[in-house]
């Protein structure tokens, strides 16, 4: 029996969580491989390492030098070793690190070594082997070349009984450090518990498992014992954060389960992430609602729409010549949206893109609702329950918000509702109630 076991940036702020986490490796055996993350914050107001060392790449680029950023990172590091005790020169290895900085302040490799010392310094801690995950993690054109990747995680563990990854980073093509997305740990975990064909994937984060929505909009949601891969993928792409929408795809080619557990109260259950074969649902109607901001929304409205070949081909075309993705693309008999994150919208691209559509397509009328917010309500329940669009409207329509965009997914796993982003908040509460509040199923 193999449990790969990933430890998030909580699990890994200080000397004493990080005990935790040697501890929650001796309680069981199976746990043979751990990857880790940067130290996260320690307390409100505190610092993220990756966030602090993003701050350093800019500082070496403007003077040449590491500067106060790194040495705030620094002393964590140092504290850390102090306070677990260690026999480790960690003021070589960082300074080493600080020299391997200046010869490279690329954003990626900076950002790498968070995890990098974080990972050396786990090792020294349970006196086990170190993997630099650039030996083992490859991309190739920008993407992660898994079939490689698998294979040389397999190959350095082989033979190892137990051994400590480094999370995040990987290597491309041309022999340079780069990082998945922010919160990539999840997908190097995922990457060696399908190299190692692990029967568990154990997520240890800072709650206790997926909640029904998000704890920062309502105070102690539900916990949800078990979710299938698709409902995850919805929930964590549209914002539910706790693990990274990218983490299921190594592991649900080999049917390996997520366990979502908490570092801090390791008895608790948690979430199990499951095939959606394996999955059971509990008979709720809805198993969970995210949601994310700042999107904006071109409305194009057409007669015959429907009947003119290429329409929403044209439109694409506009996209993609500006590098431009689209999140959703609701539409009508005789109208159509797209749903763009703004962030790709920035500095005239709007502007631009509703030209060109303009020109490519000459729609009778064409509206720009810019600041909404998406919220996605998923659960394979909805498809089996009659009136769970009329449930969610209606609680919308209590709350006194206006919805300003309806998509369904054709698998009817979720539905996306967009409001202005000020009412974001208050629309998640009120779906919140009315599927989960007061004994609600
Ligand atoms: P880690 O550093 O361990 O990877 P993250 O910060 O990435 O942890 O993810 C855990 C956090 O996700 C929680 O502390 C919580 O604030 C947030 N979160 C957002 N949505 C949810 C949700 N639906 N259920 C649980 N946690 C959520
Ligand atoms: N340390 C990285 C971040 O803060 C990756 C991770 O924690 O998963 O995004
Ligand atoms: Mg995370």
């Amino acid at each position: 029996m193999i449990k790969v076991c990933k430890f998030g940036g909580t699990s890994m702020a200080d000397g004493m969580n990080m005990l935790r986490i040697k501890k929650i490796l001796e309680a069981d055996p199976a746990r043979r491989y751990v990857v880790v993350s940067a130290p996260g914050k320690r307390y409100g107001g505190d610092s993220k390492v990756t966030d602090l060392l993003y701050e350093t790449a800019r500082e070496v680029k403007e003077t040449g030098h590491v500067g106060d950023a790194f040495a705030r990172v620094a002393s964590r590091f140092r504290s850390t070793v102090r306070e677990l005790g260690l026999d480790f020169e960690i003021d070589a290895l960082l300074s080493e690190t600080a020299s391997a900085i200046e010869r490279d302040p690329s954003a990626d490799f900076v950002a790498s070594r968070g995890e990098y010392l974080a990972g050396r310094v786990t090792a020294a801690m349970l006196e086990i082997p170190f993997i630099d995950a650039r030996n083992v993690i490859k991309f190739a054109n920008g993407r992660l070349d898994a079939p490689r990747s698998y294979a040389l995680v397999r190959e350095a563990l082989k033979g190892l009984r137990r051994a400590v990854v480094a999370g995040f980073y990987g290597e491309d093509e041309n022999g340079r450090v780069k990082t998945f997305s922010r919160g990539g740990s999840d997908v190097s975990g995922a990457i060696v518990a399908r190299a190692v064909g692990a029967q568990l994937y154990e997520n240890w984060t800072d709650v206790s498992g997926f909640l029904a929505c998000d704890p920062r909009i309502v105070a102690n949601p539900v916990g949800i014992d078990a979710l299938s891969y698709k409902e995850l993928r919805e929930l964590s792409y549209m914002g539910a954060n706790v693990l990274h929408s990218e983490a299921i795809f190594p592991v649900r080619e080999a049917d390996i389960p997520i366990r979502i557990l908490n570092t801090f109260r390791p008895e608790d259950k948690g979430t199990a992430i499951l095939p959606v074969s394996k999955y059971r649902p509990d008979g709720r109607t809805v198993t969970g609602i995210a949601g994310k901001k700042n999107f904006t929304v071109i409305y194009l409205e057409k007669s015959l729409m429907n009947a003119e070949i290429g329409f929403a081909h044209r439109v694409l075309t506009v996209l993609a010549q500006h590098g431009v993705s689209f999140e959703h693309m609701p539409s009508g008999i005789d109208t159509m949206s797209f749903v763009i994150d703004s962030e790709e919208l920035k500095d005239g691209v709007l502007e631009q893109i509703c030209e060109e559509i303009r020109q490519a397509v000459r729609p009778d009328k064409m509206n720009v609702f810019a600041d909404i917010a998406l919220l996605a309500v998923v659960g394979h329940g909805m498809n089996r329950t009659v009136g769970t669009s009329a449930r969610l409207f209606q609680a919308i329509a209590r709350a006194g918000v206006n919805v300003r965009m309806i998509d369904q997914g054709s698998s009817e796993l979720n539905i996306i509702v967009g409001v202005d982003n000020e009412n974001y908040d208050r629309t998640v509460k009120a779906v919140y109630e009315e599927f989960f509040g007061r004994g609600c199923a």
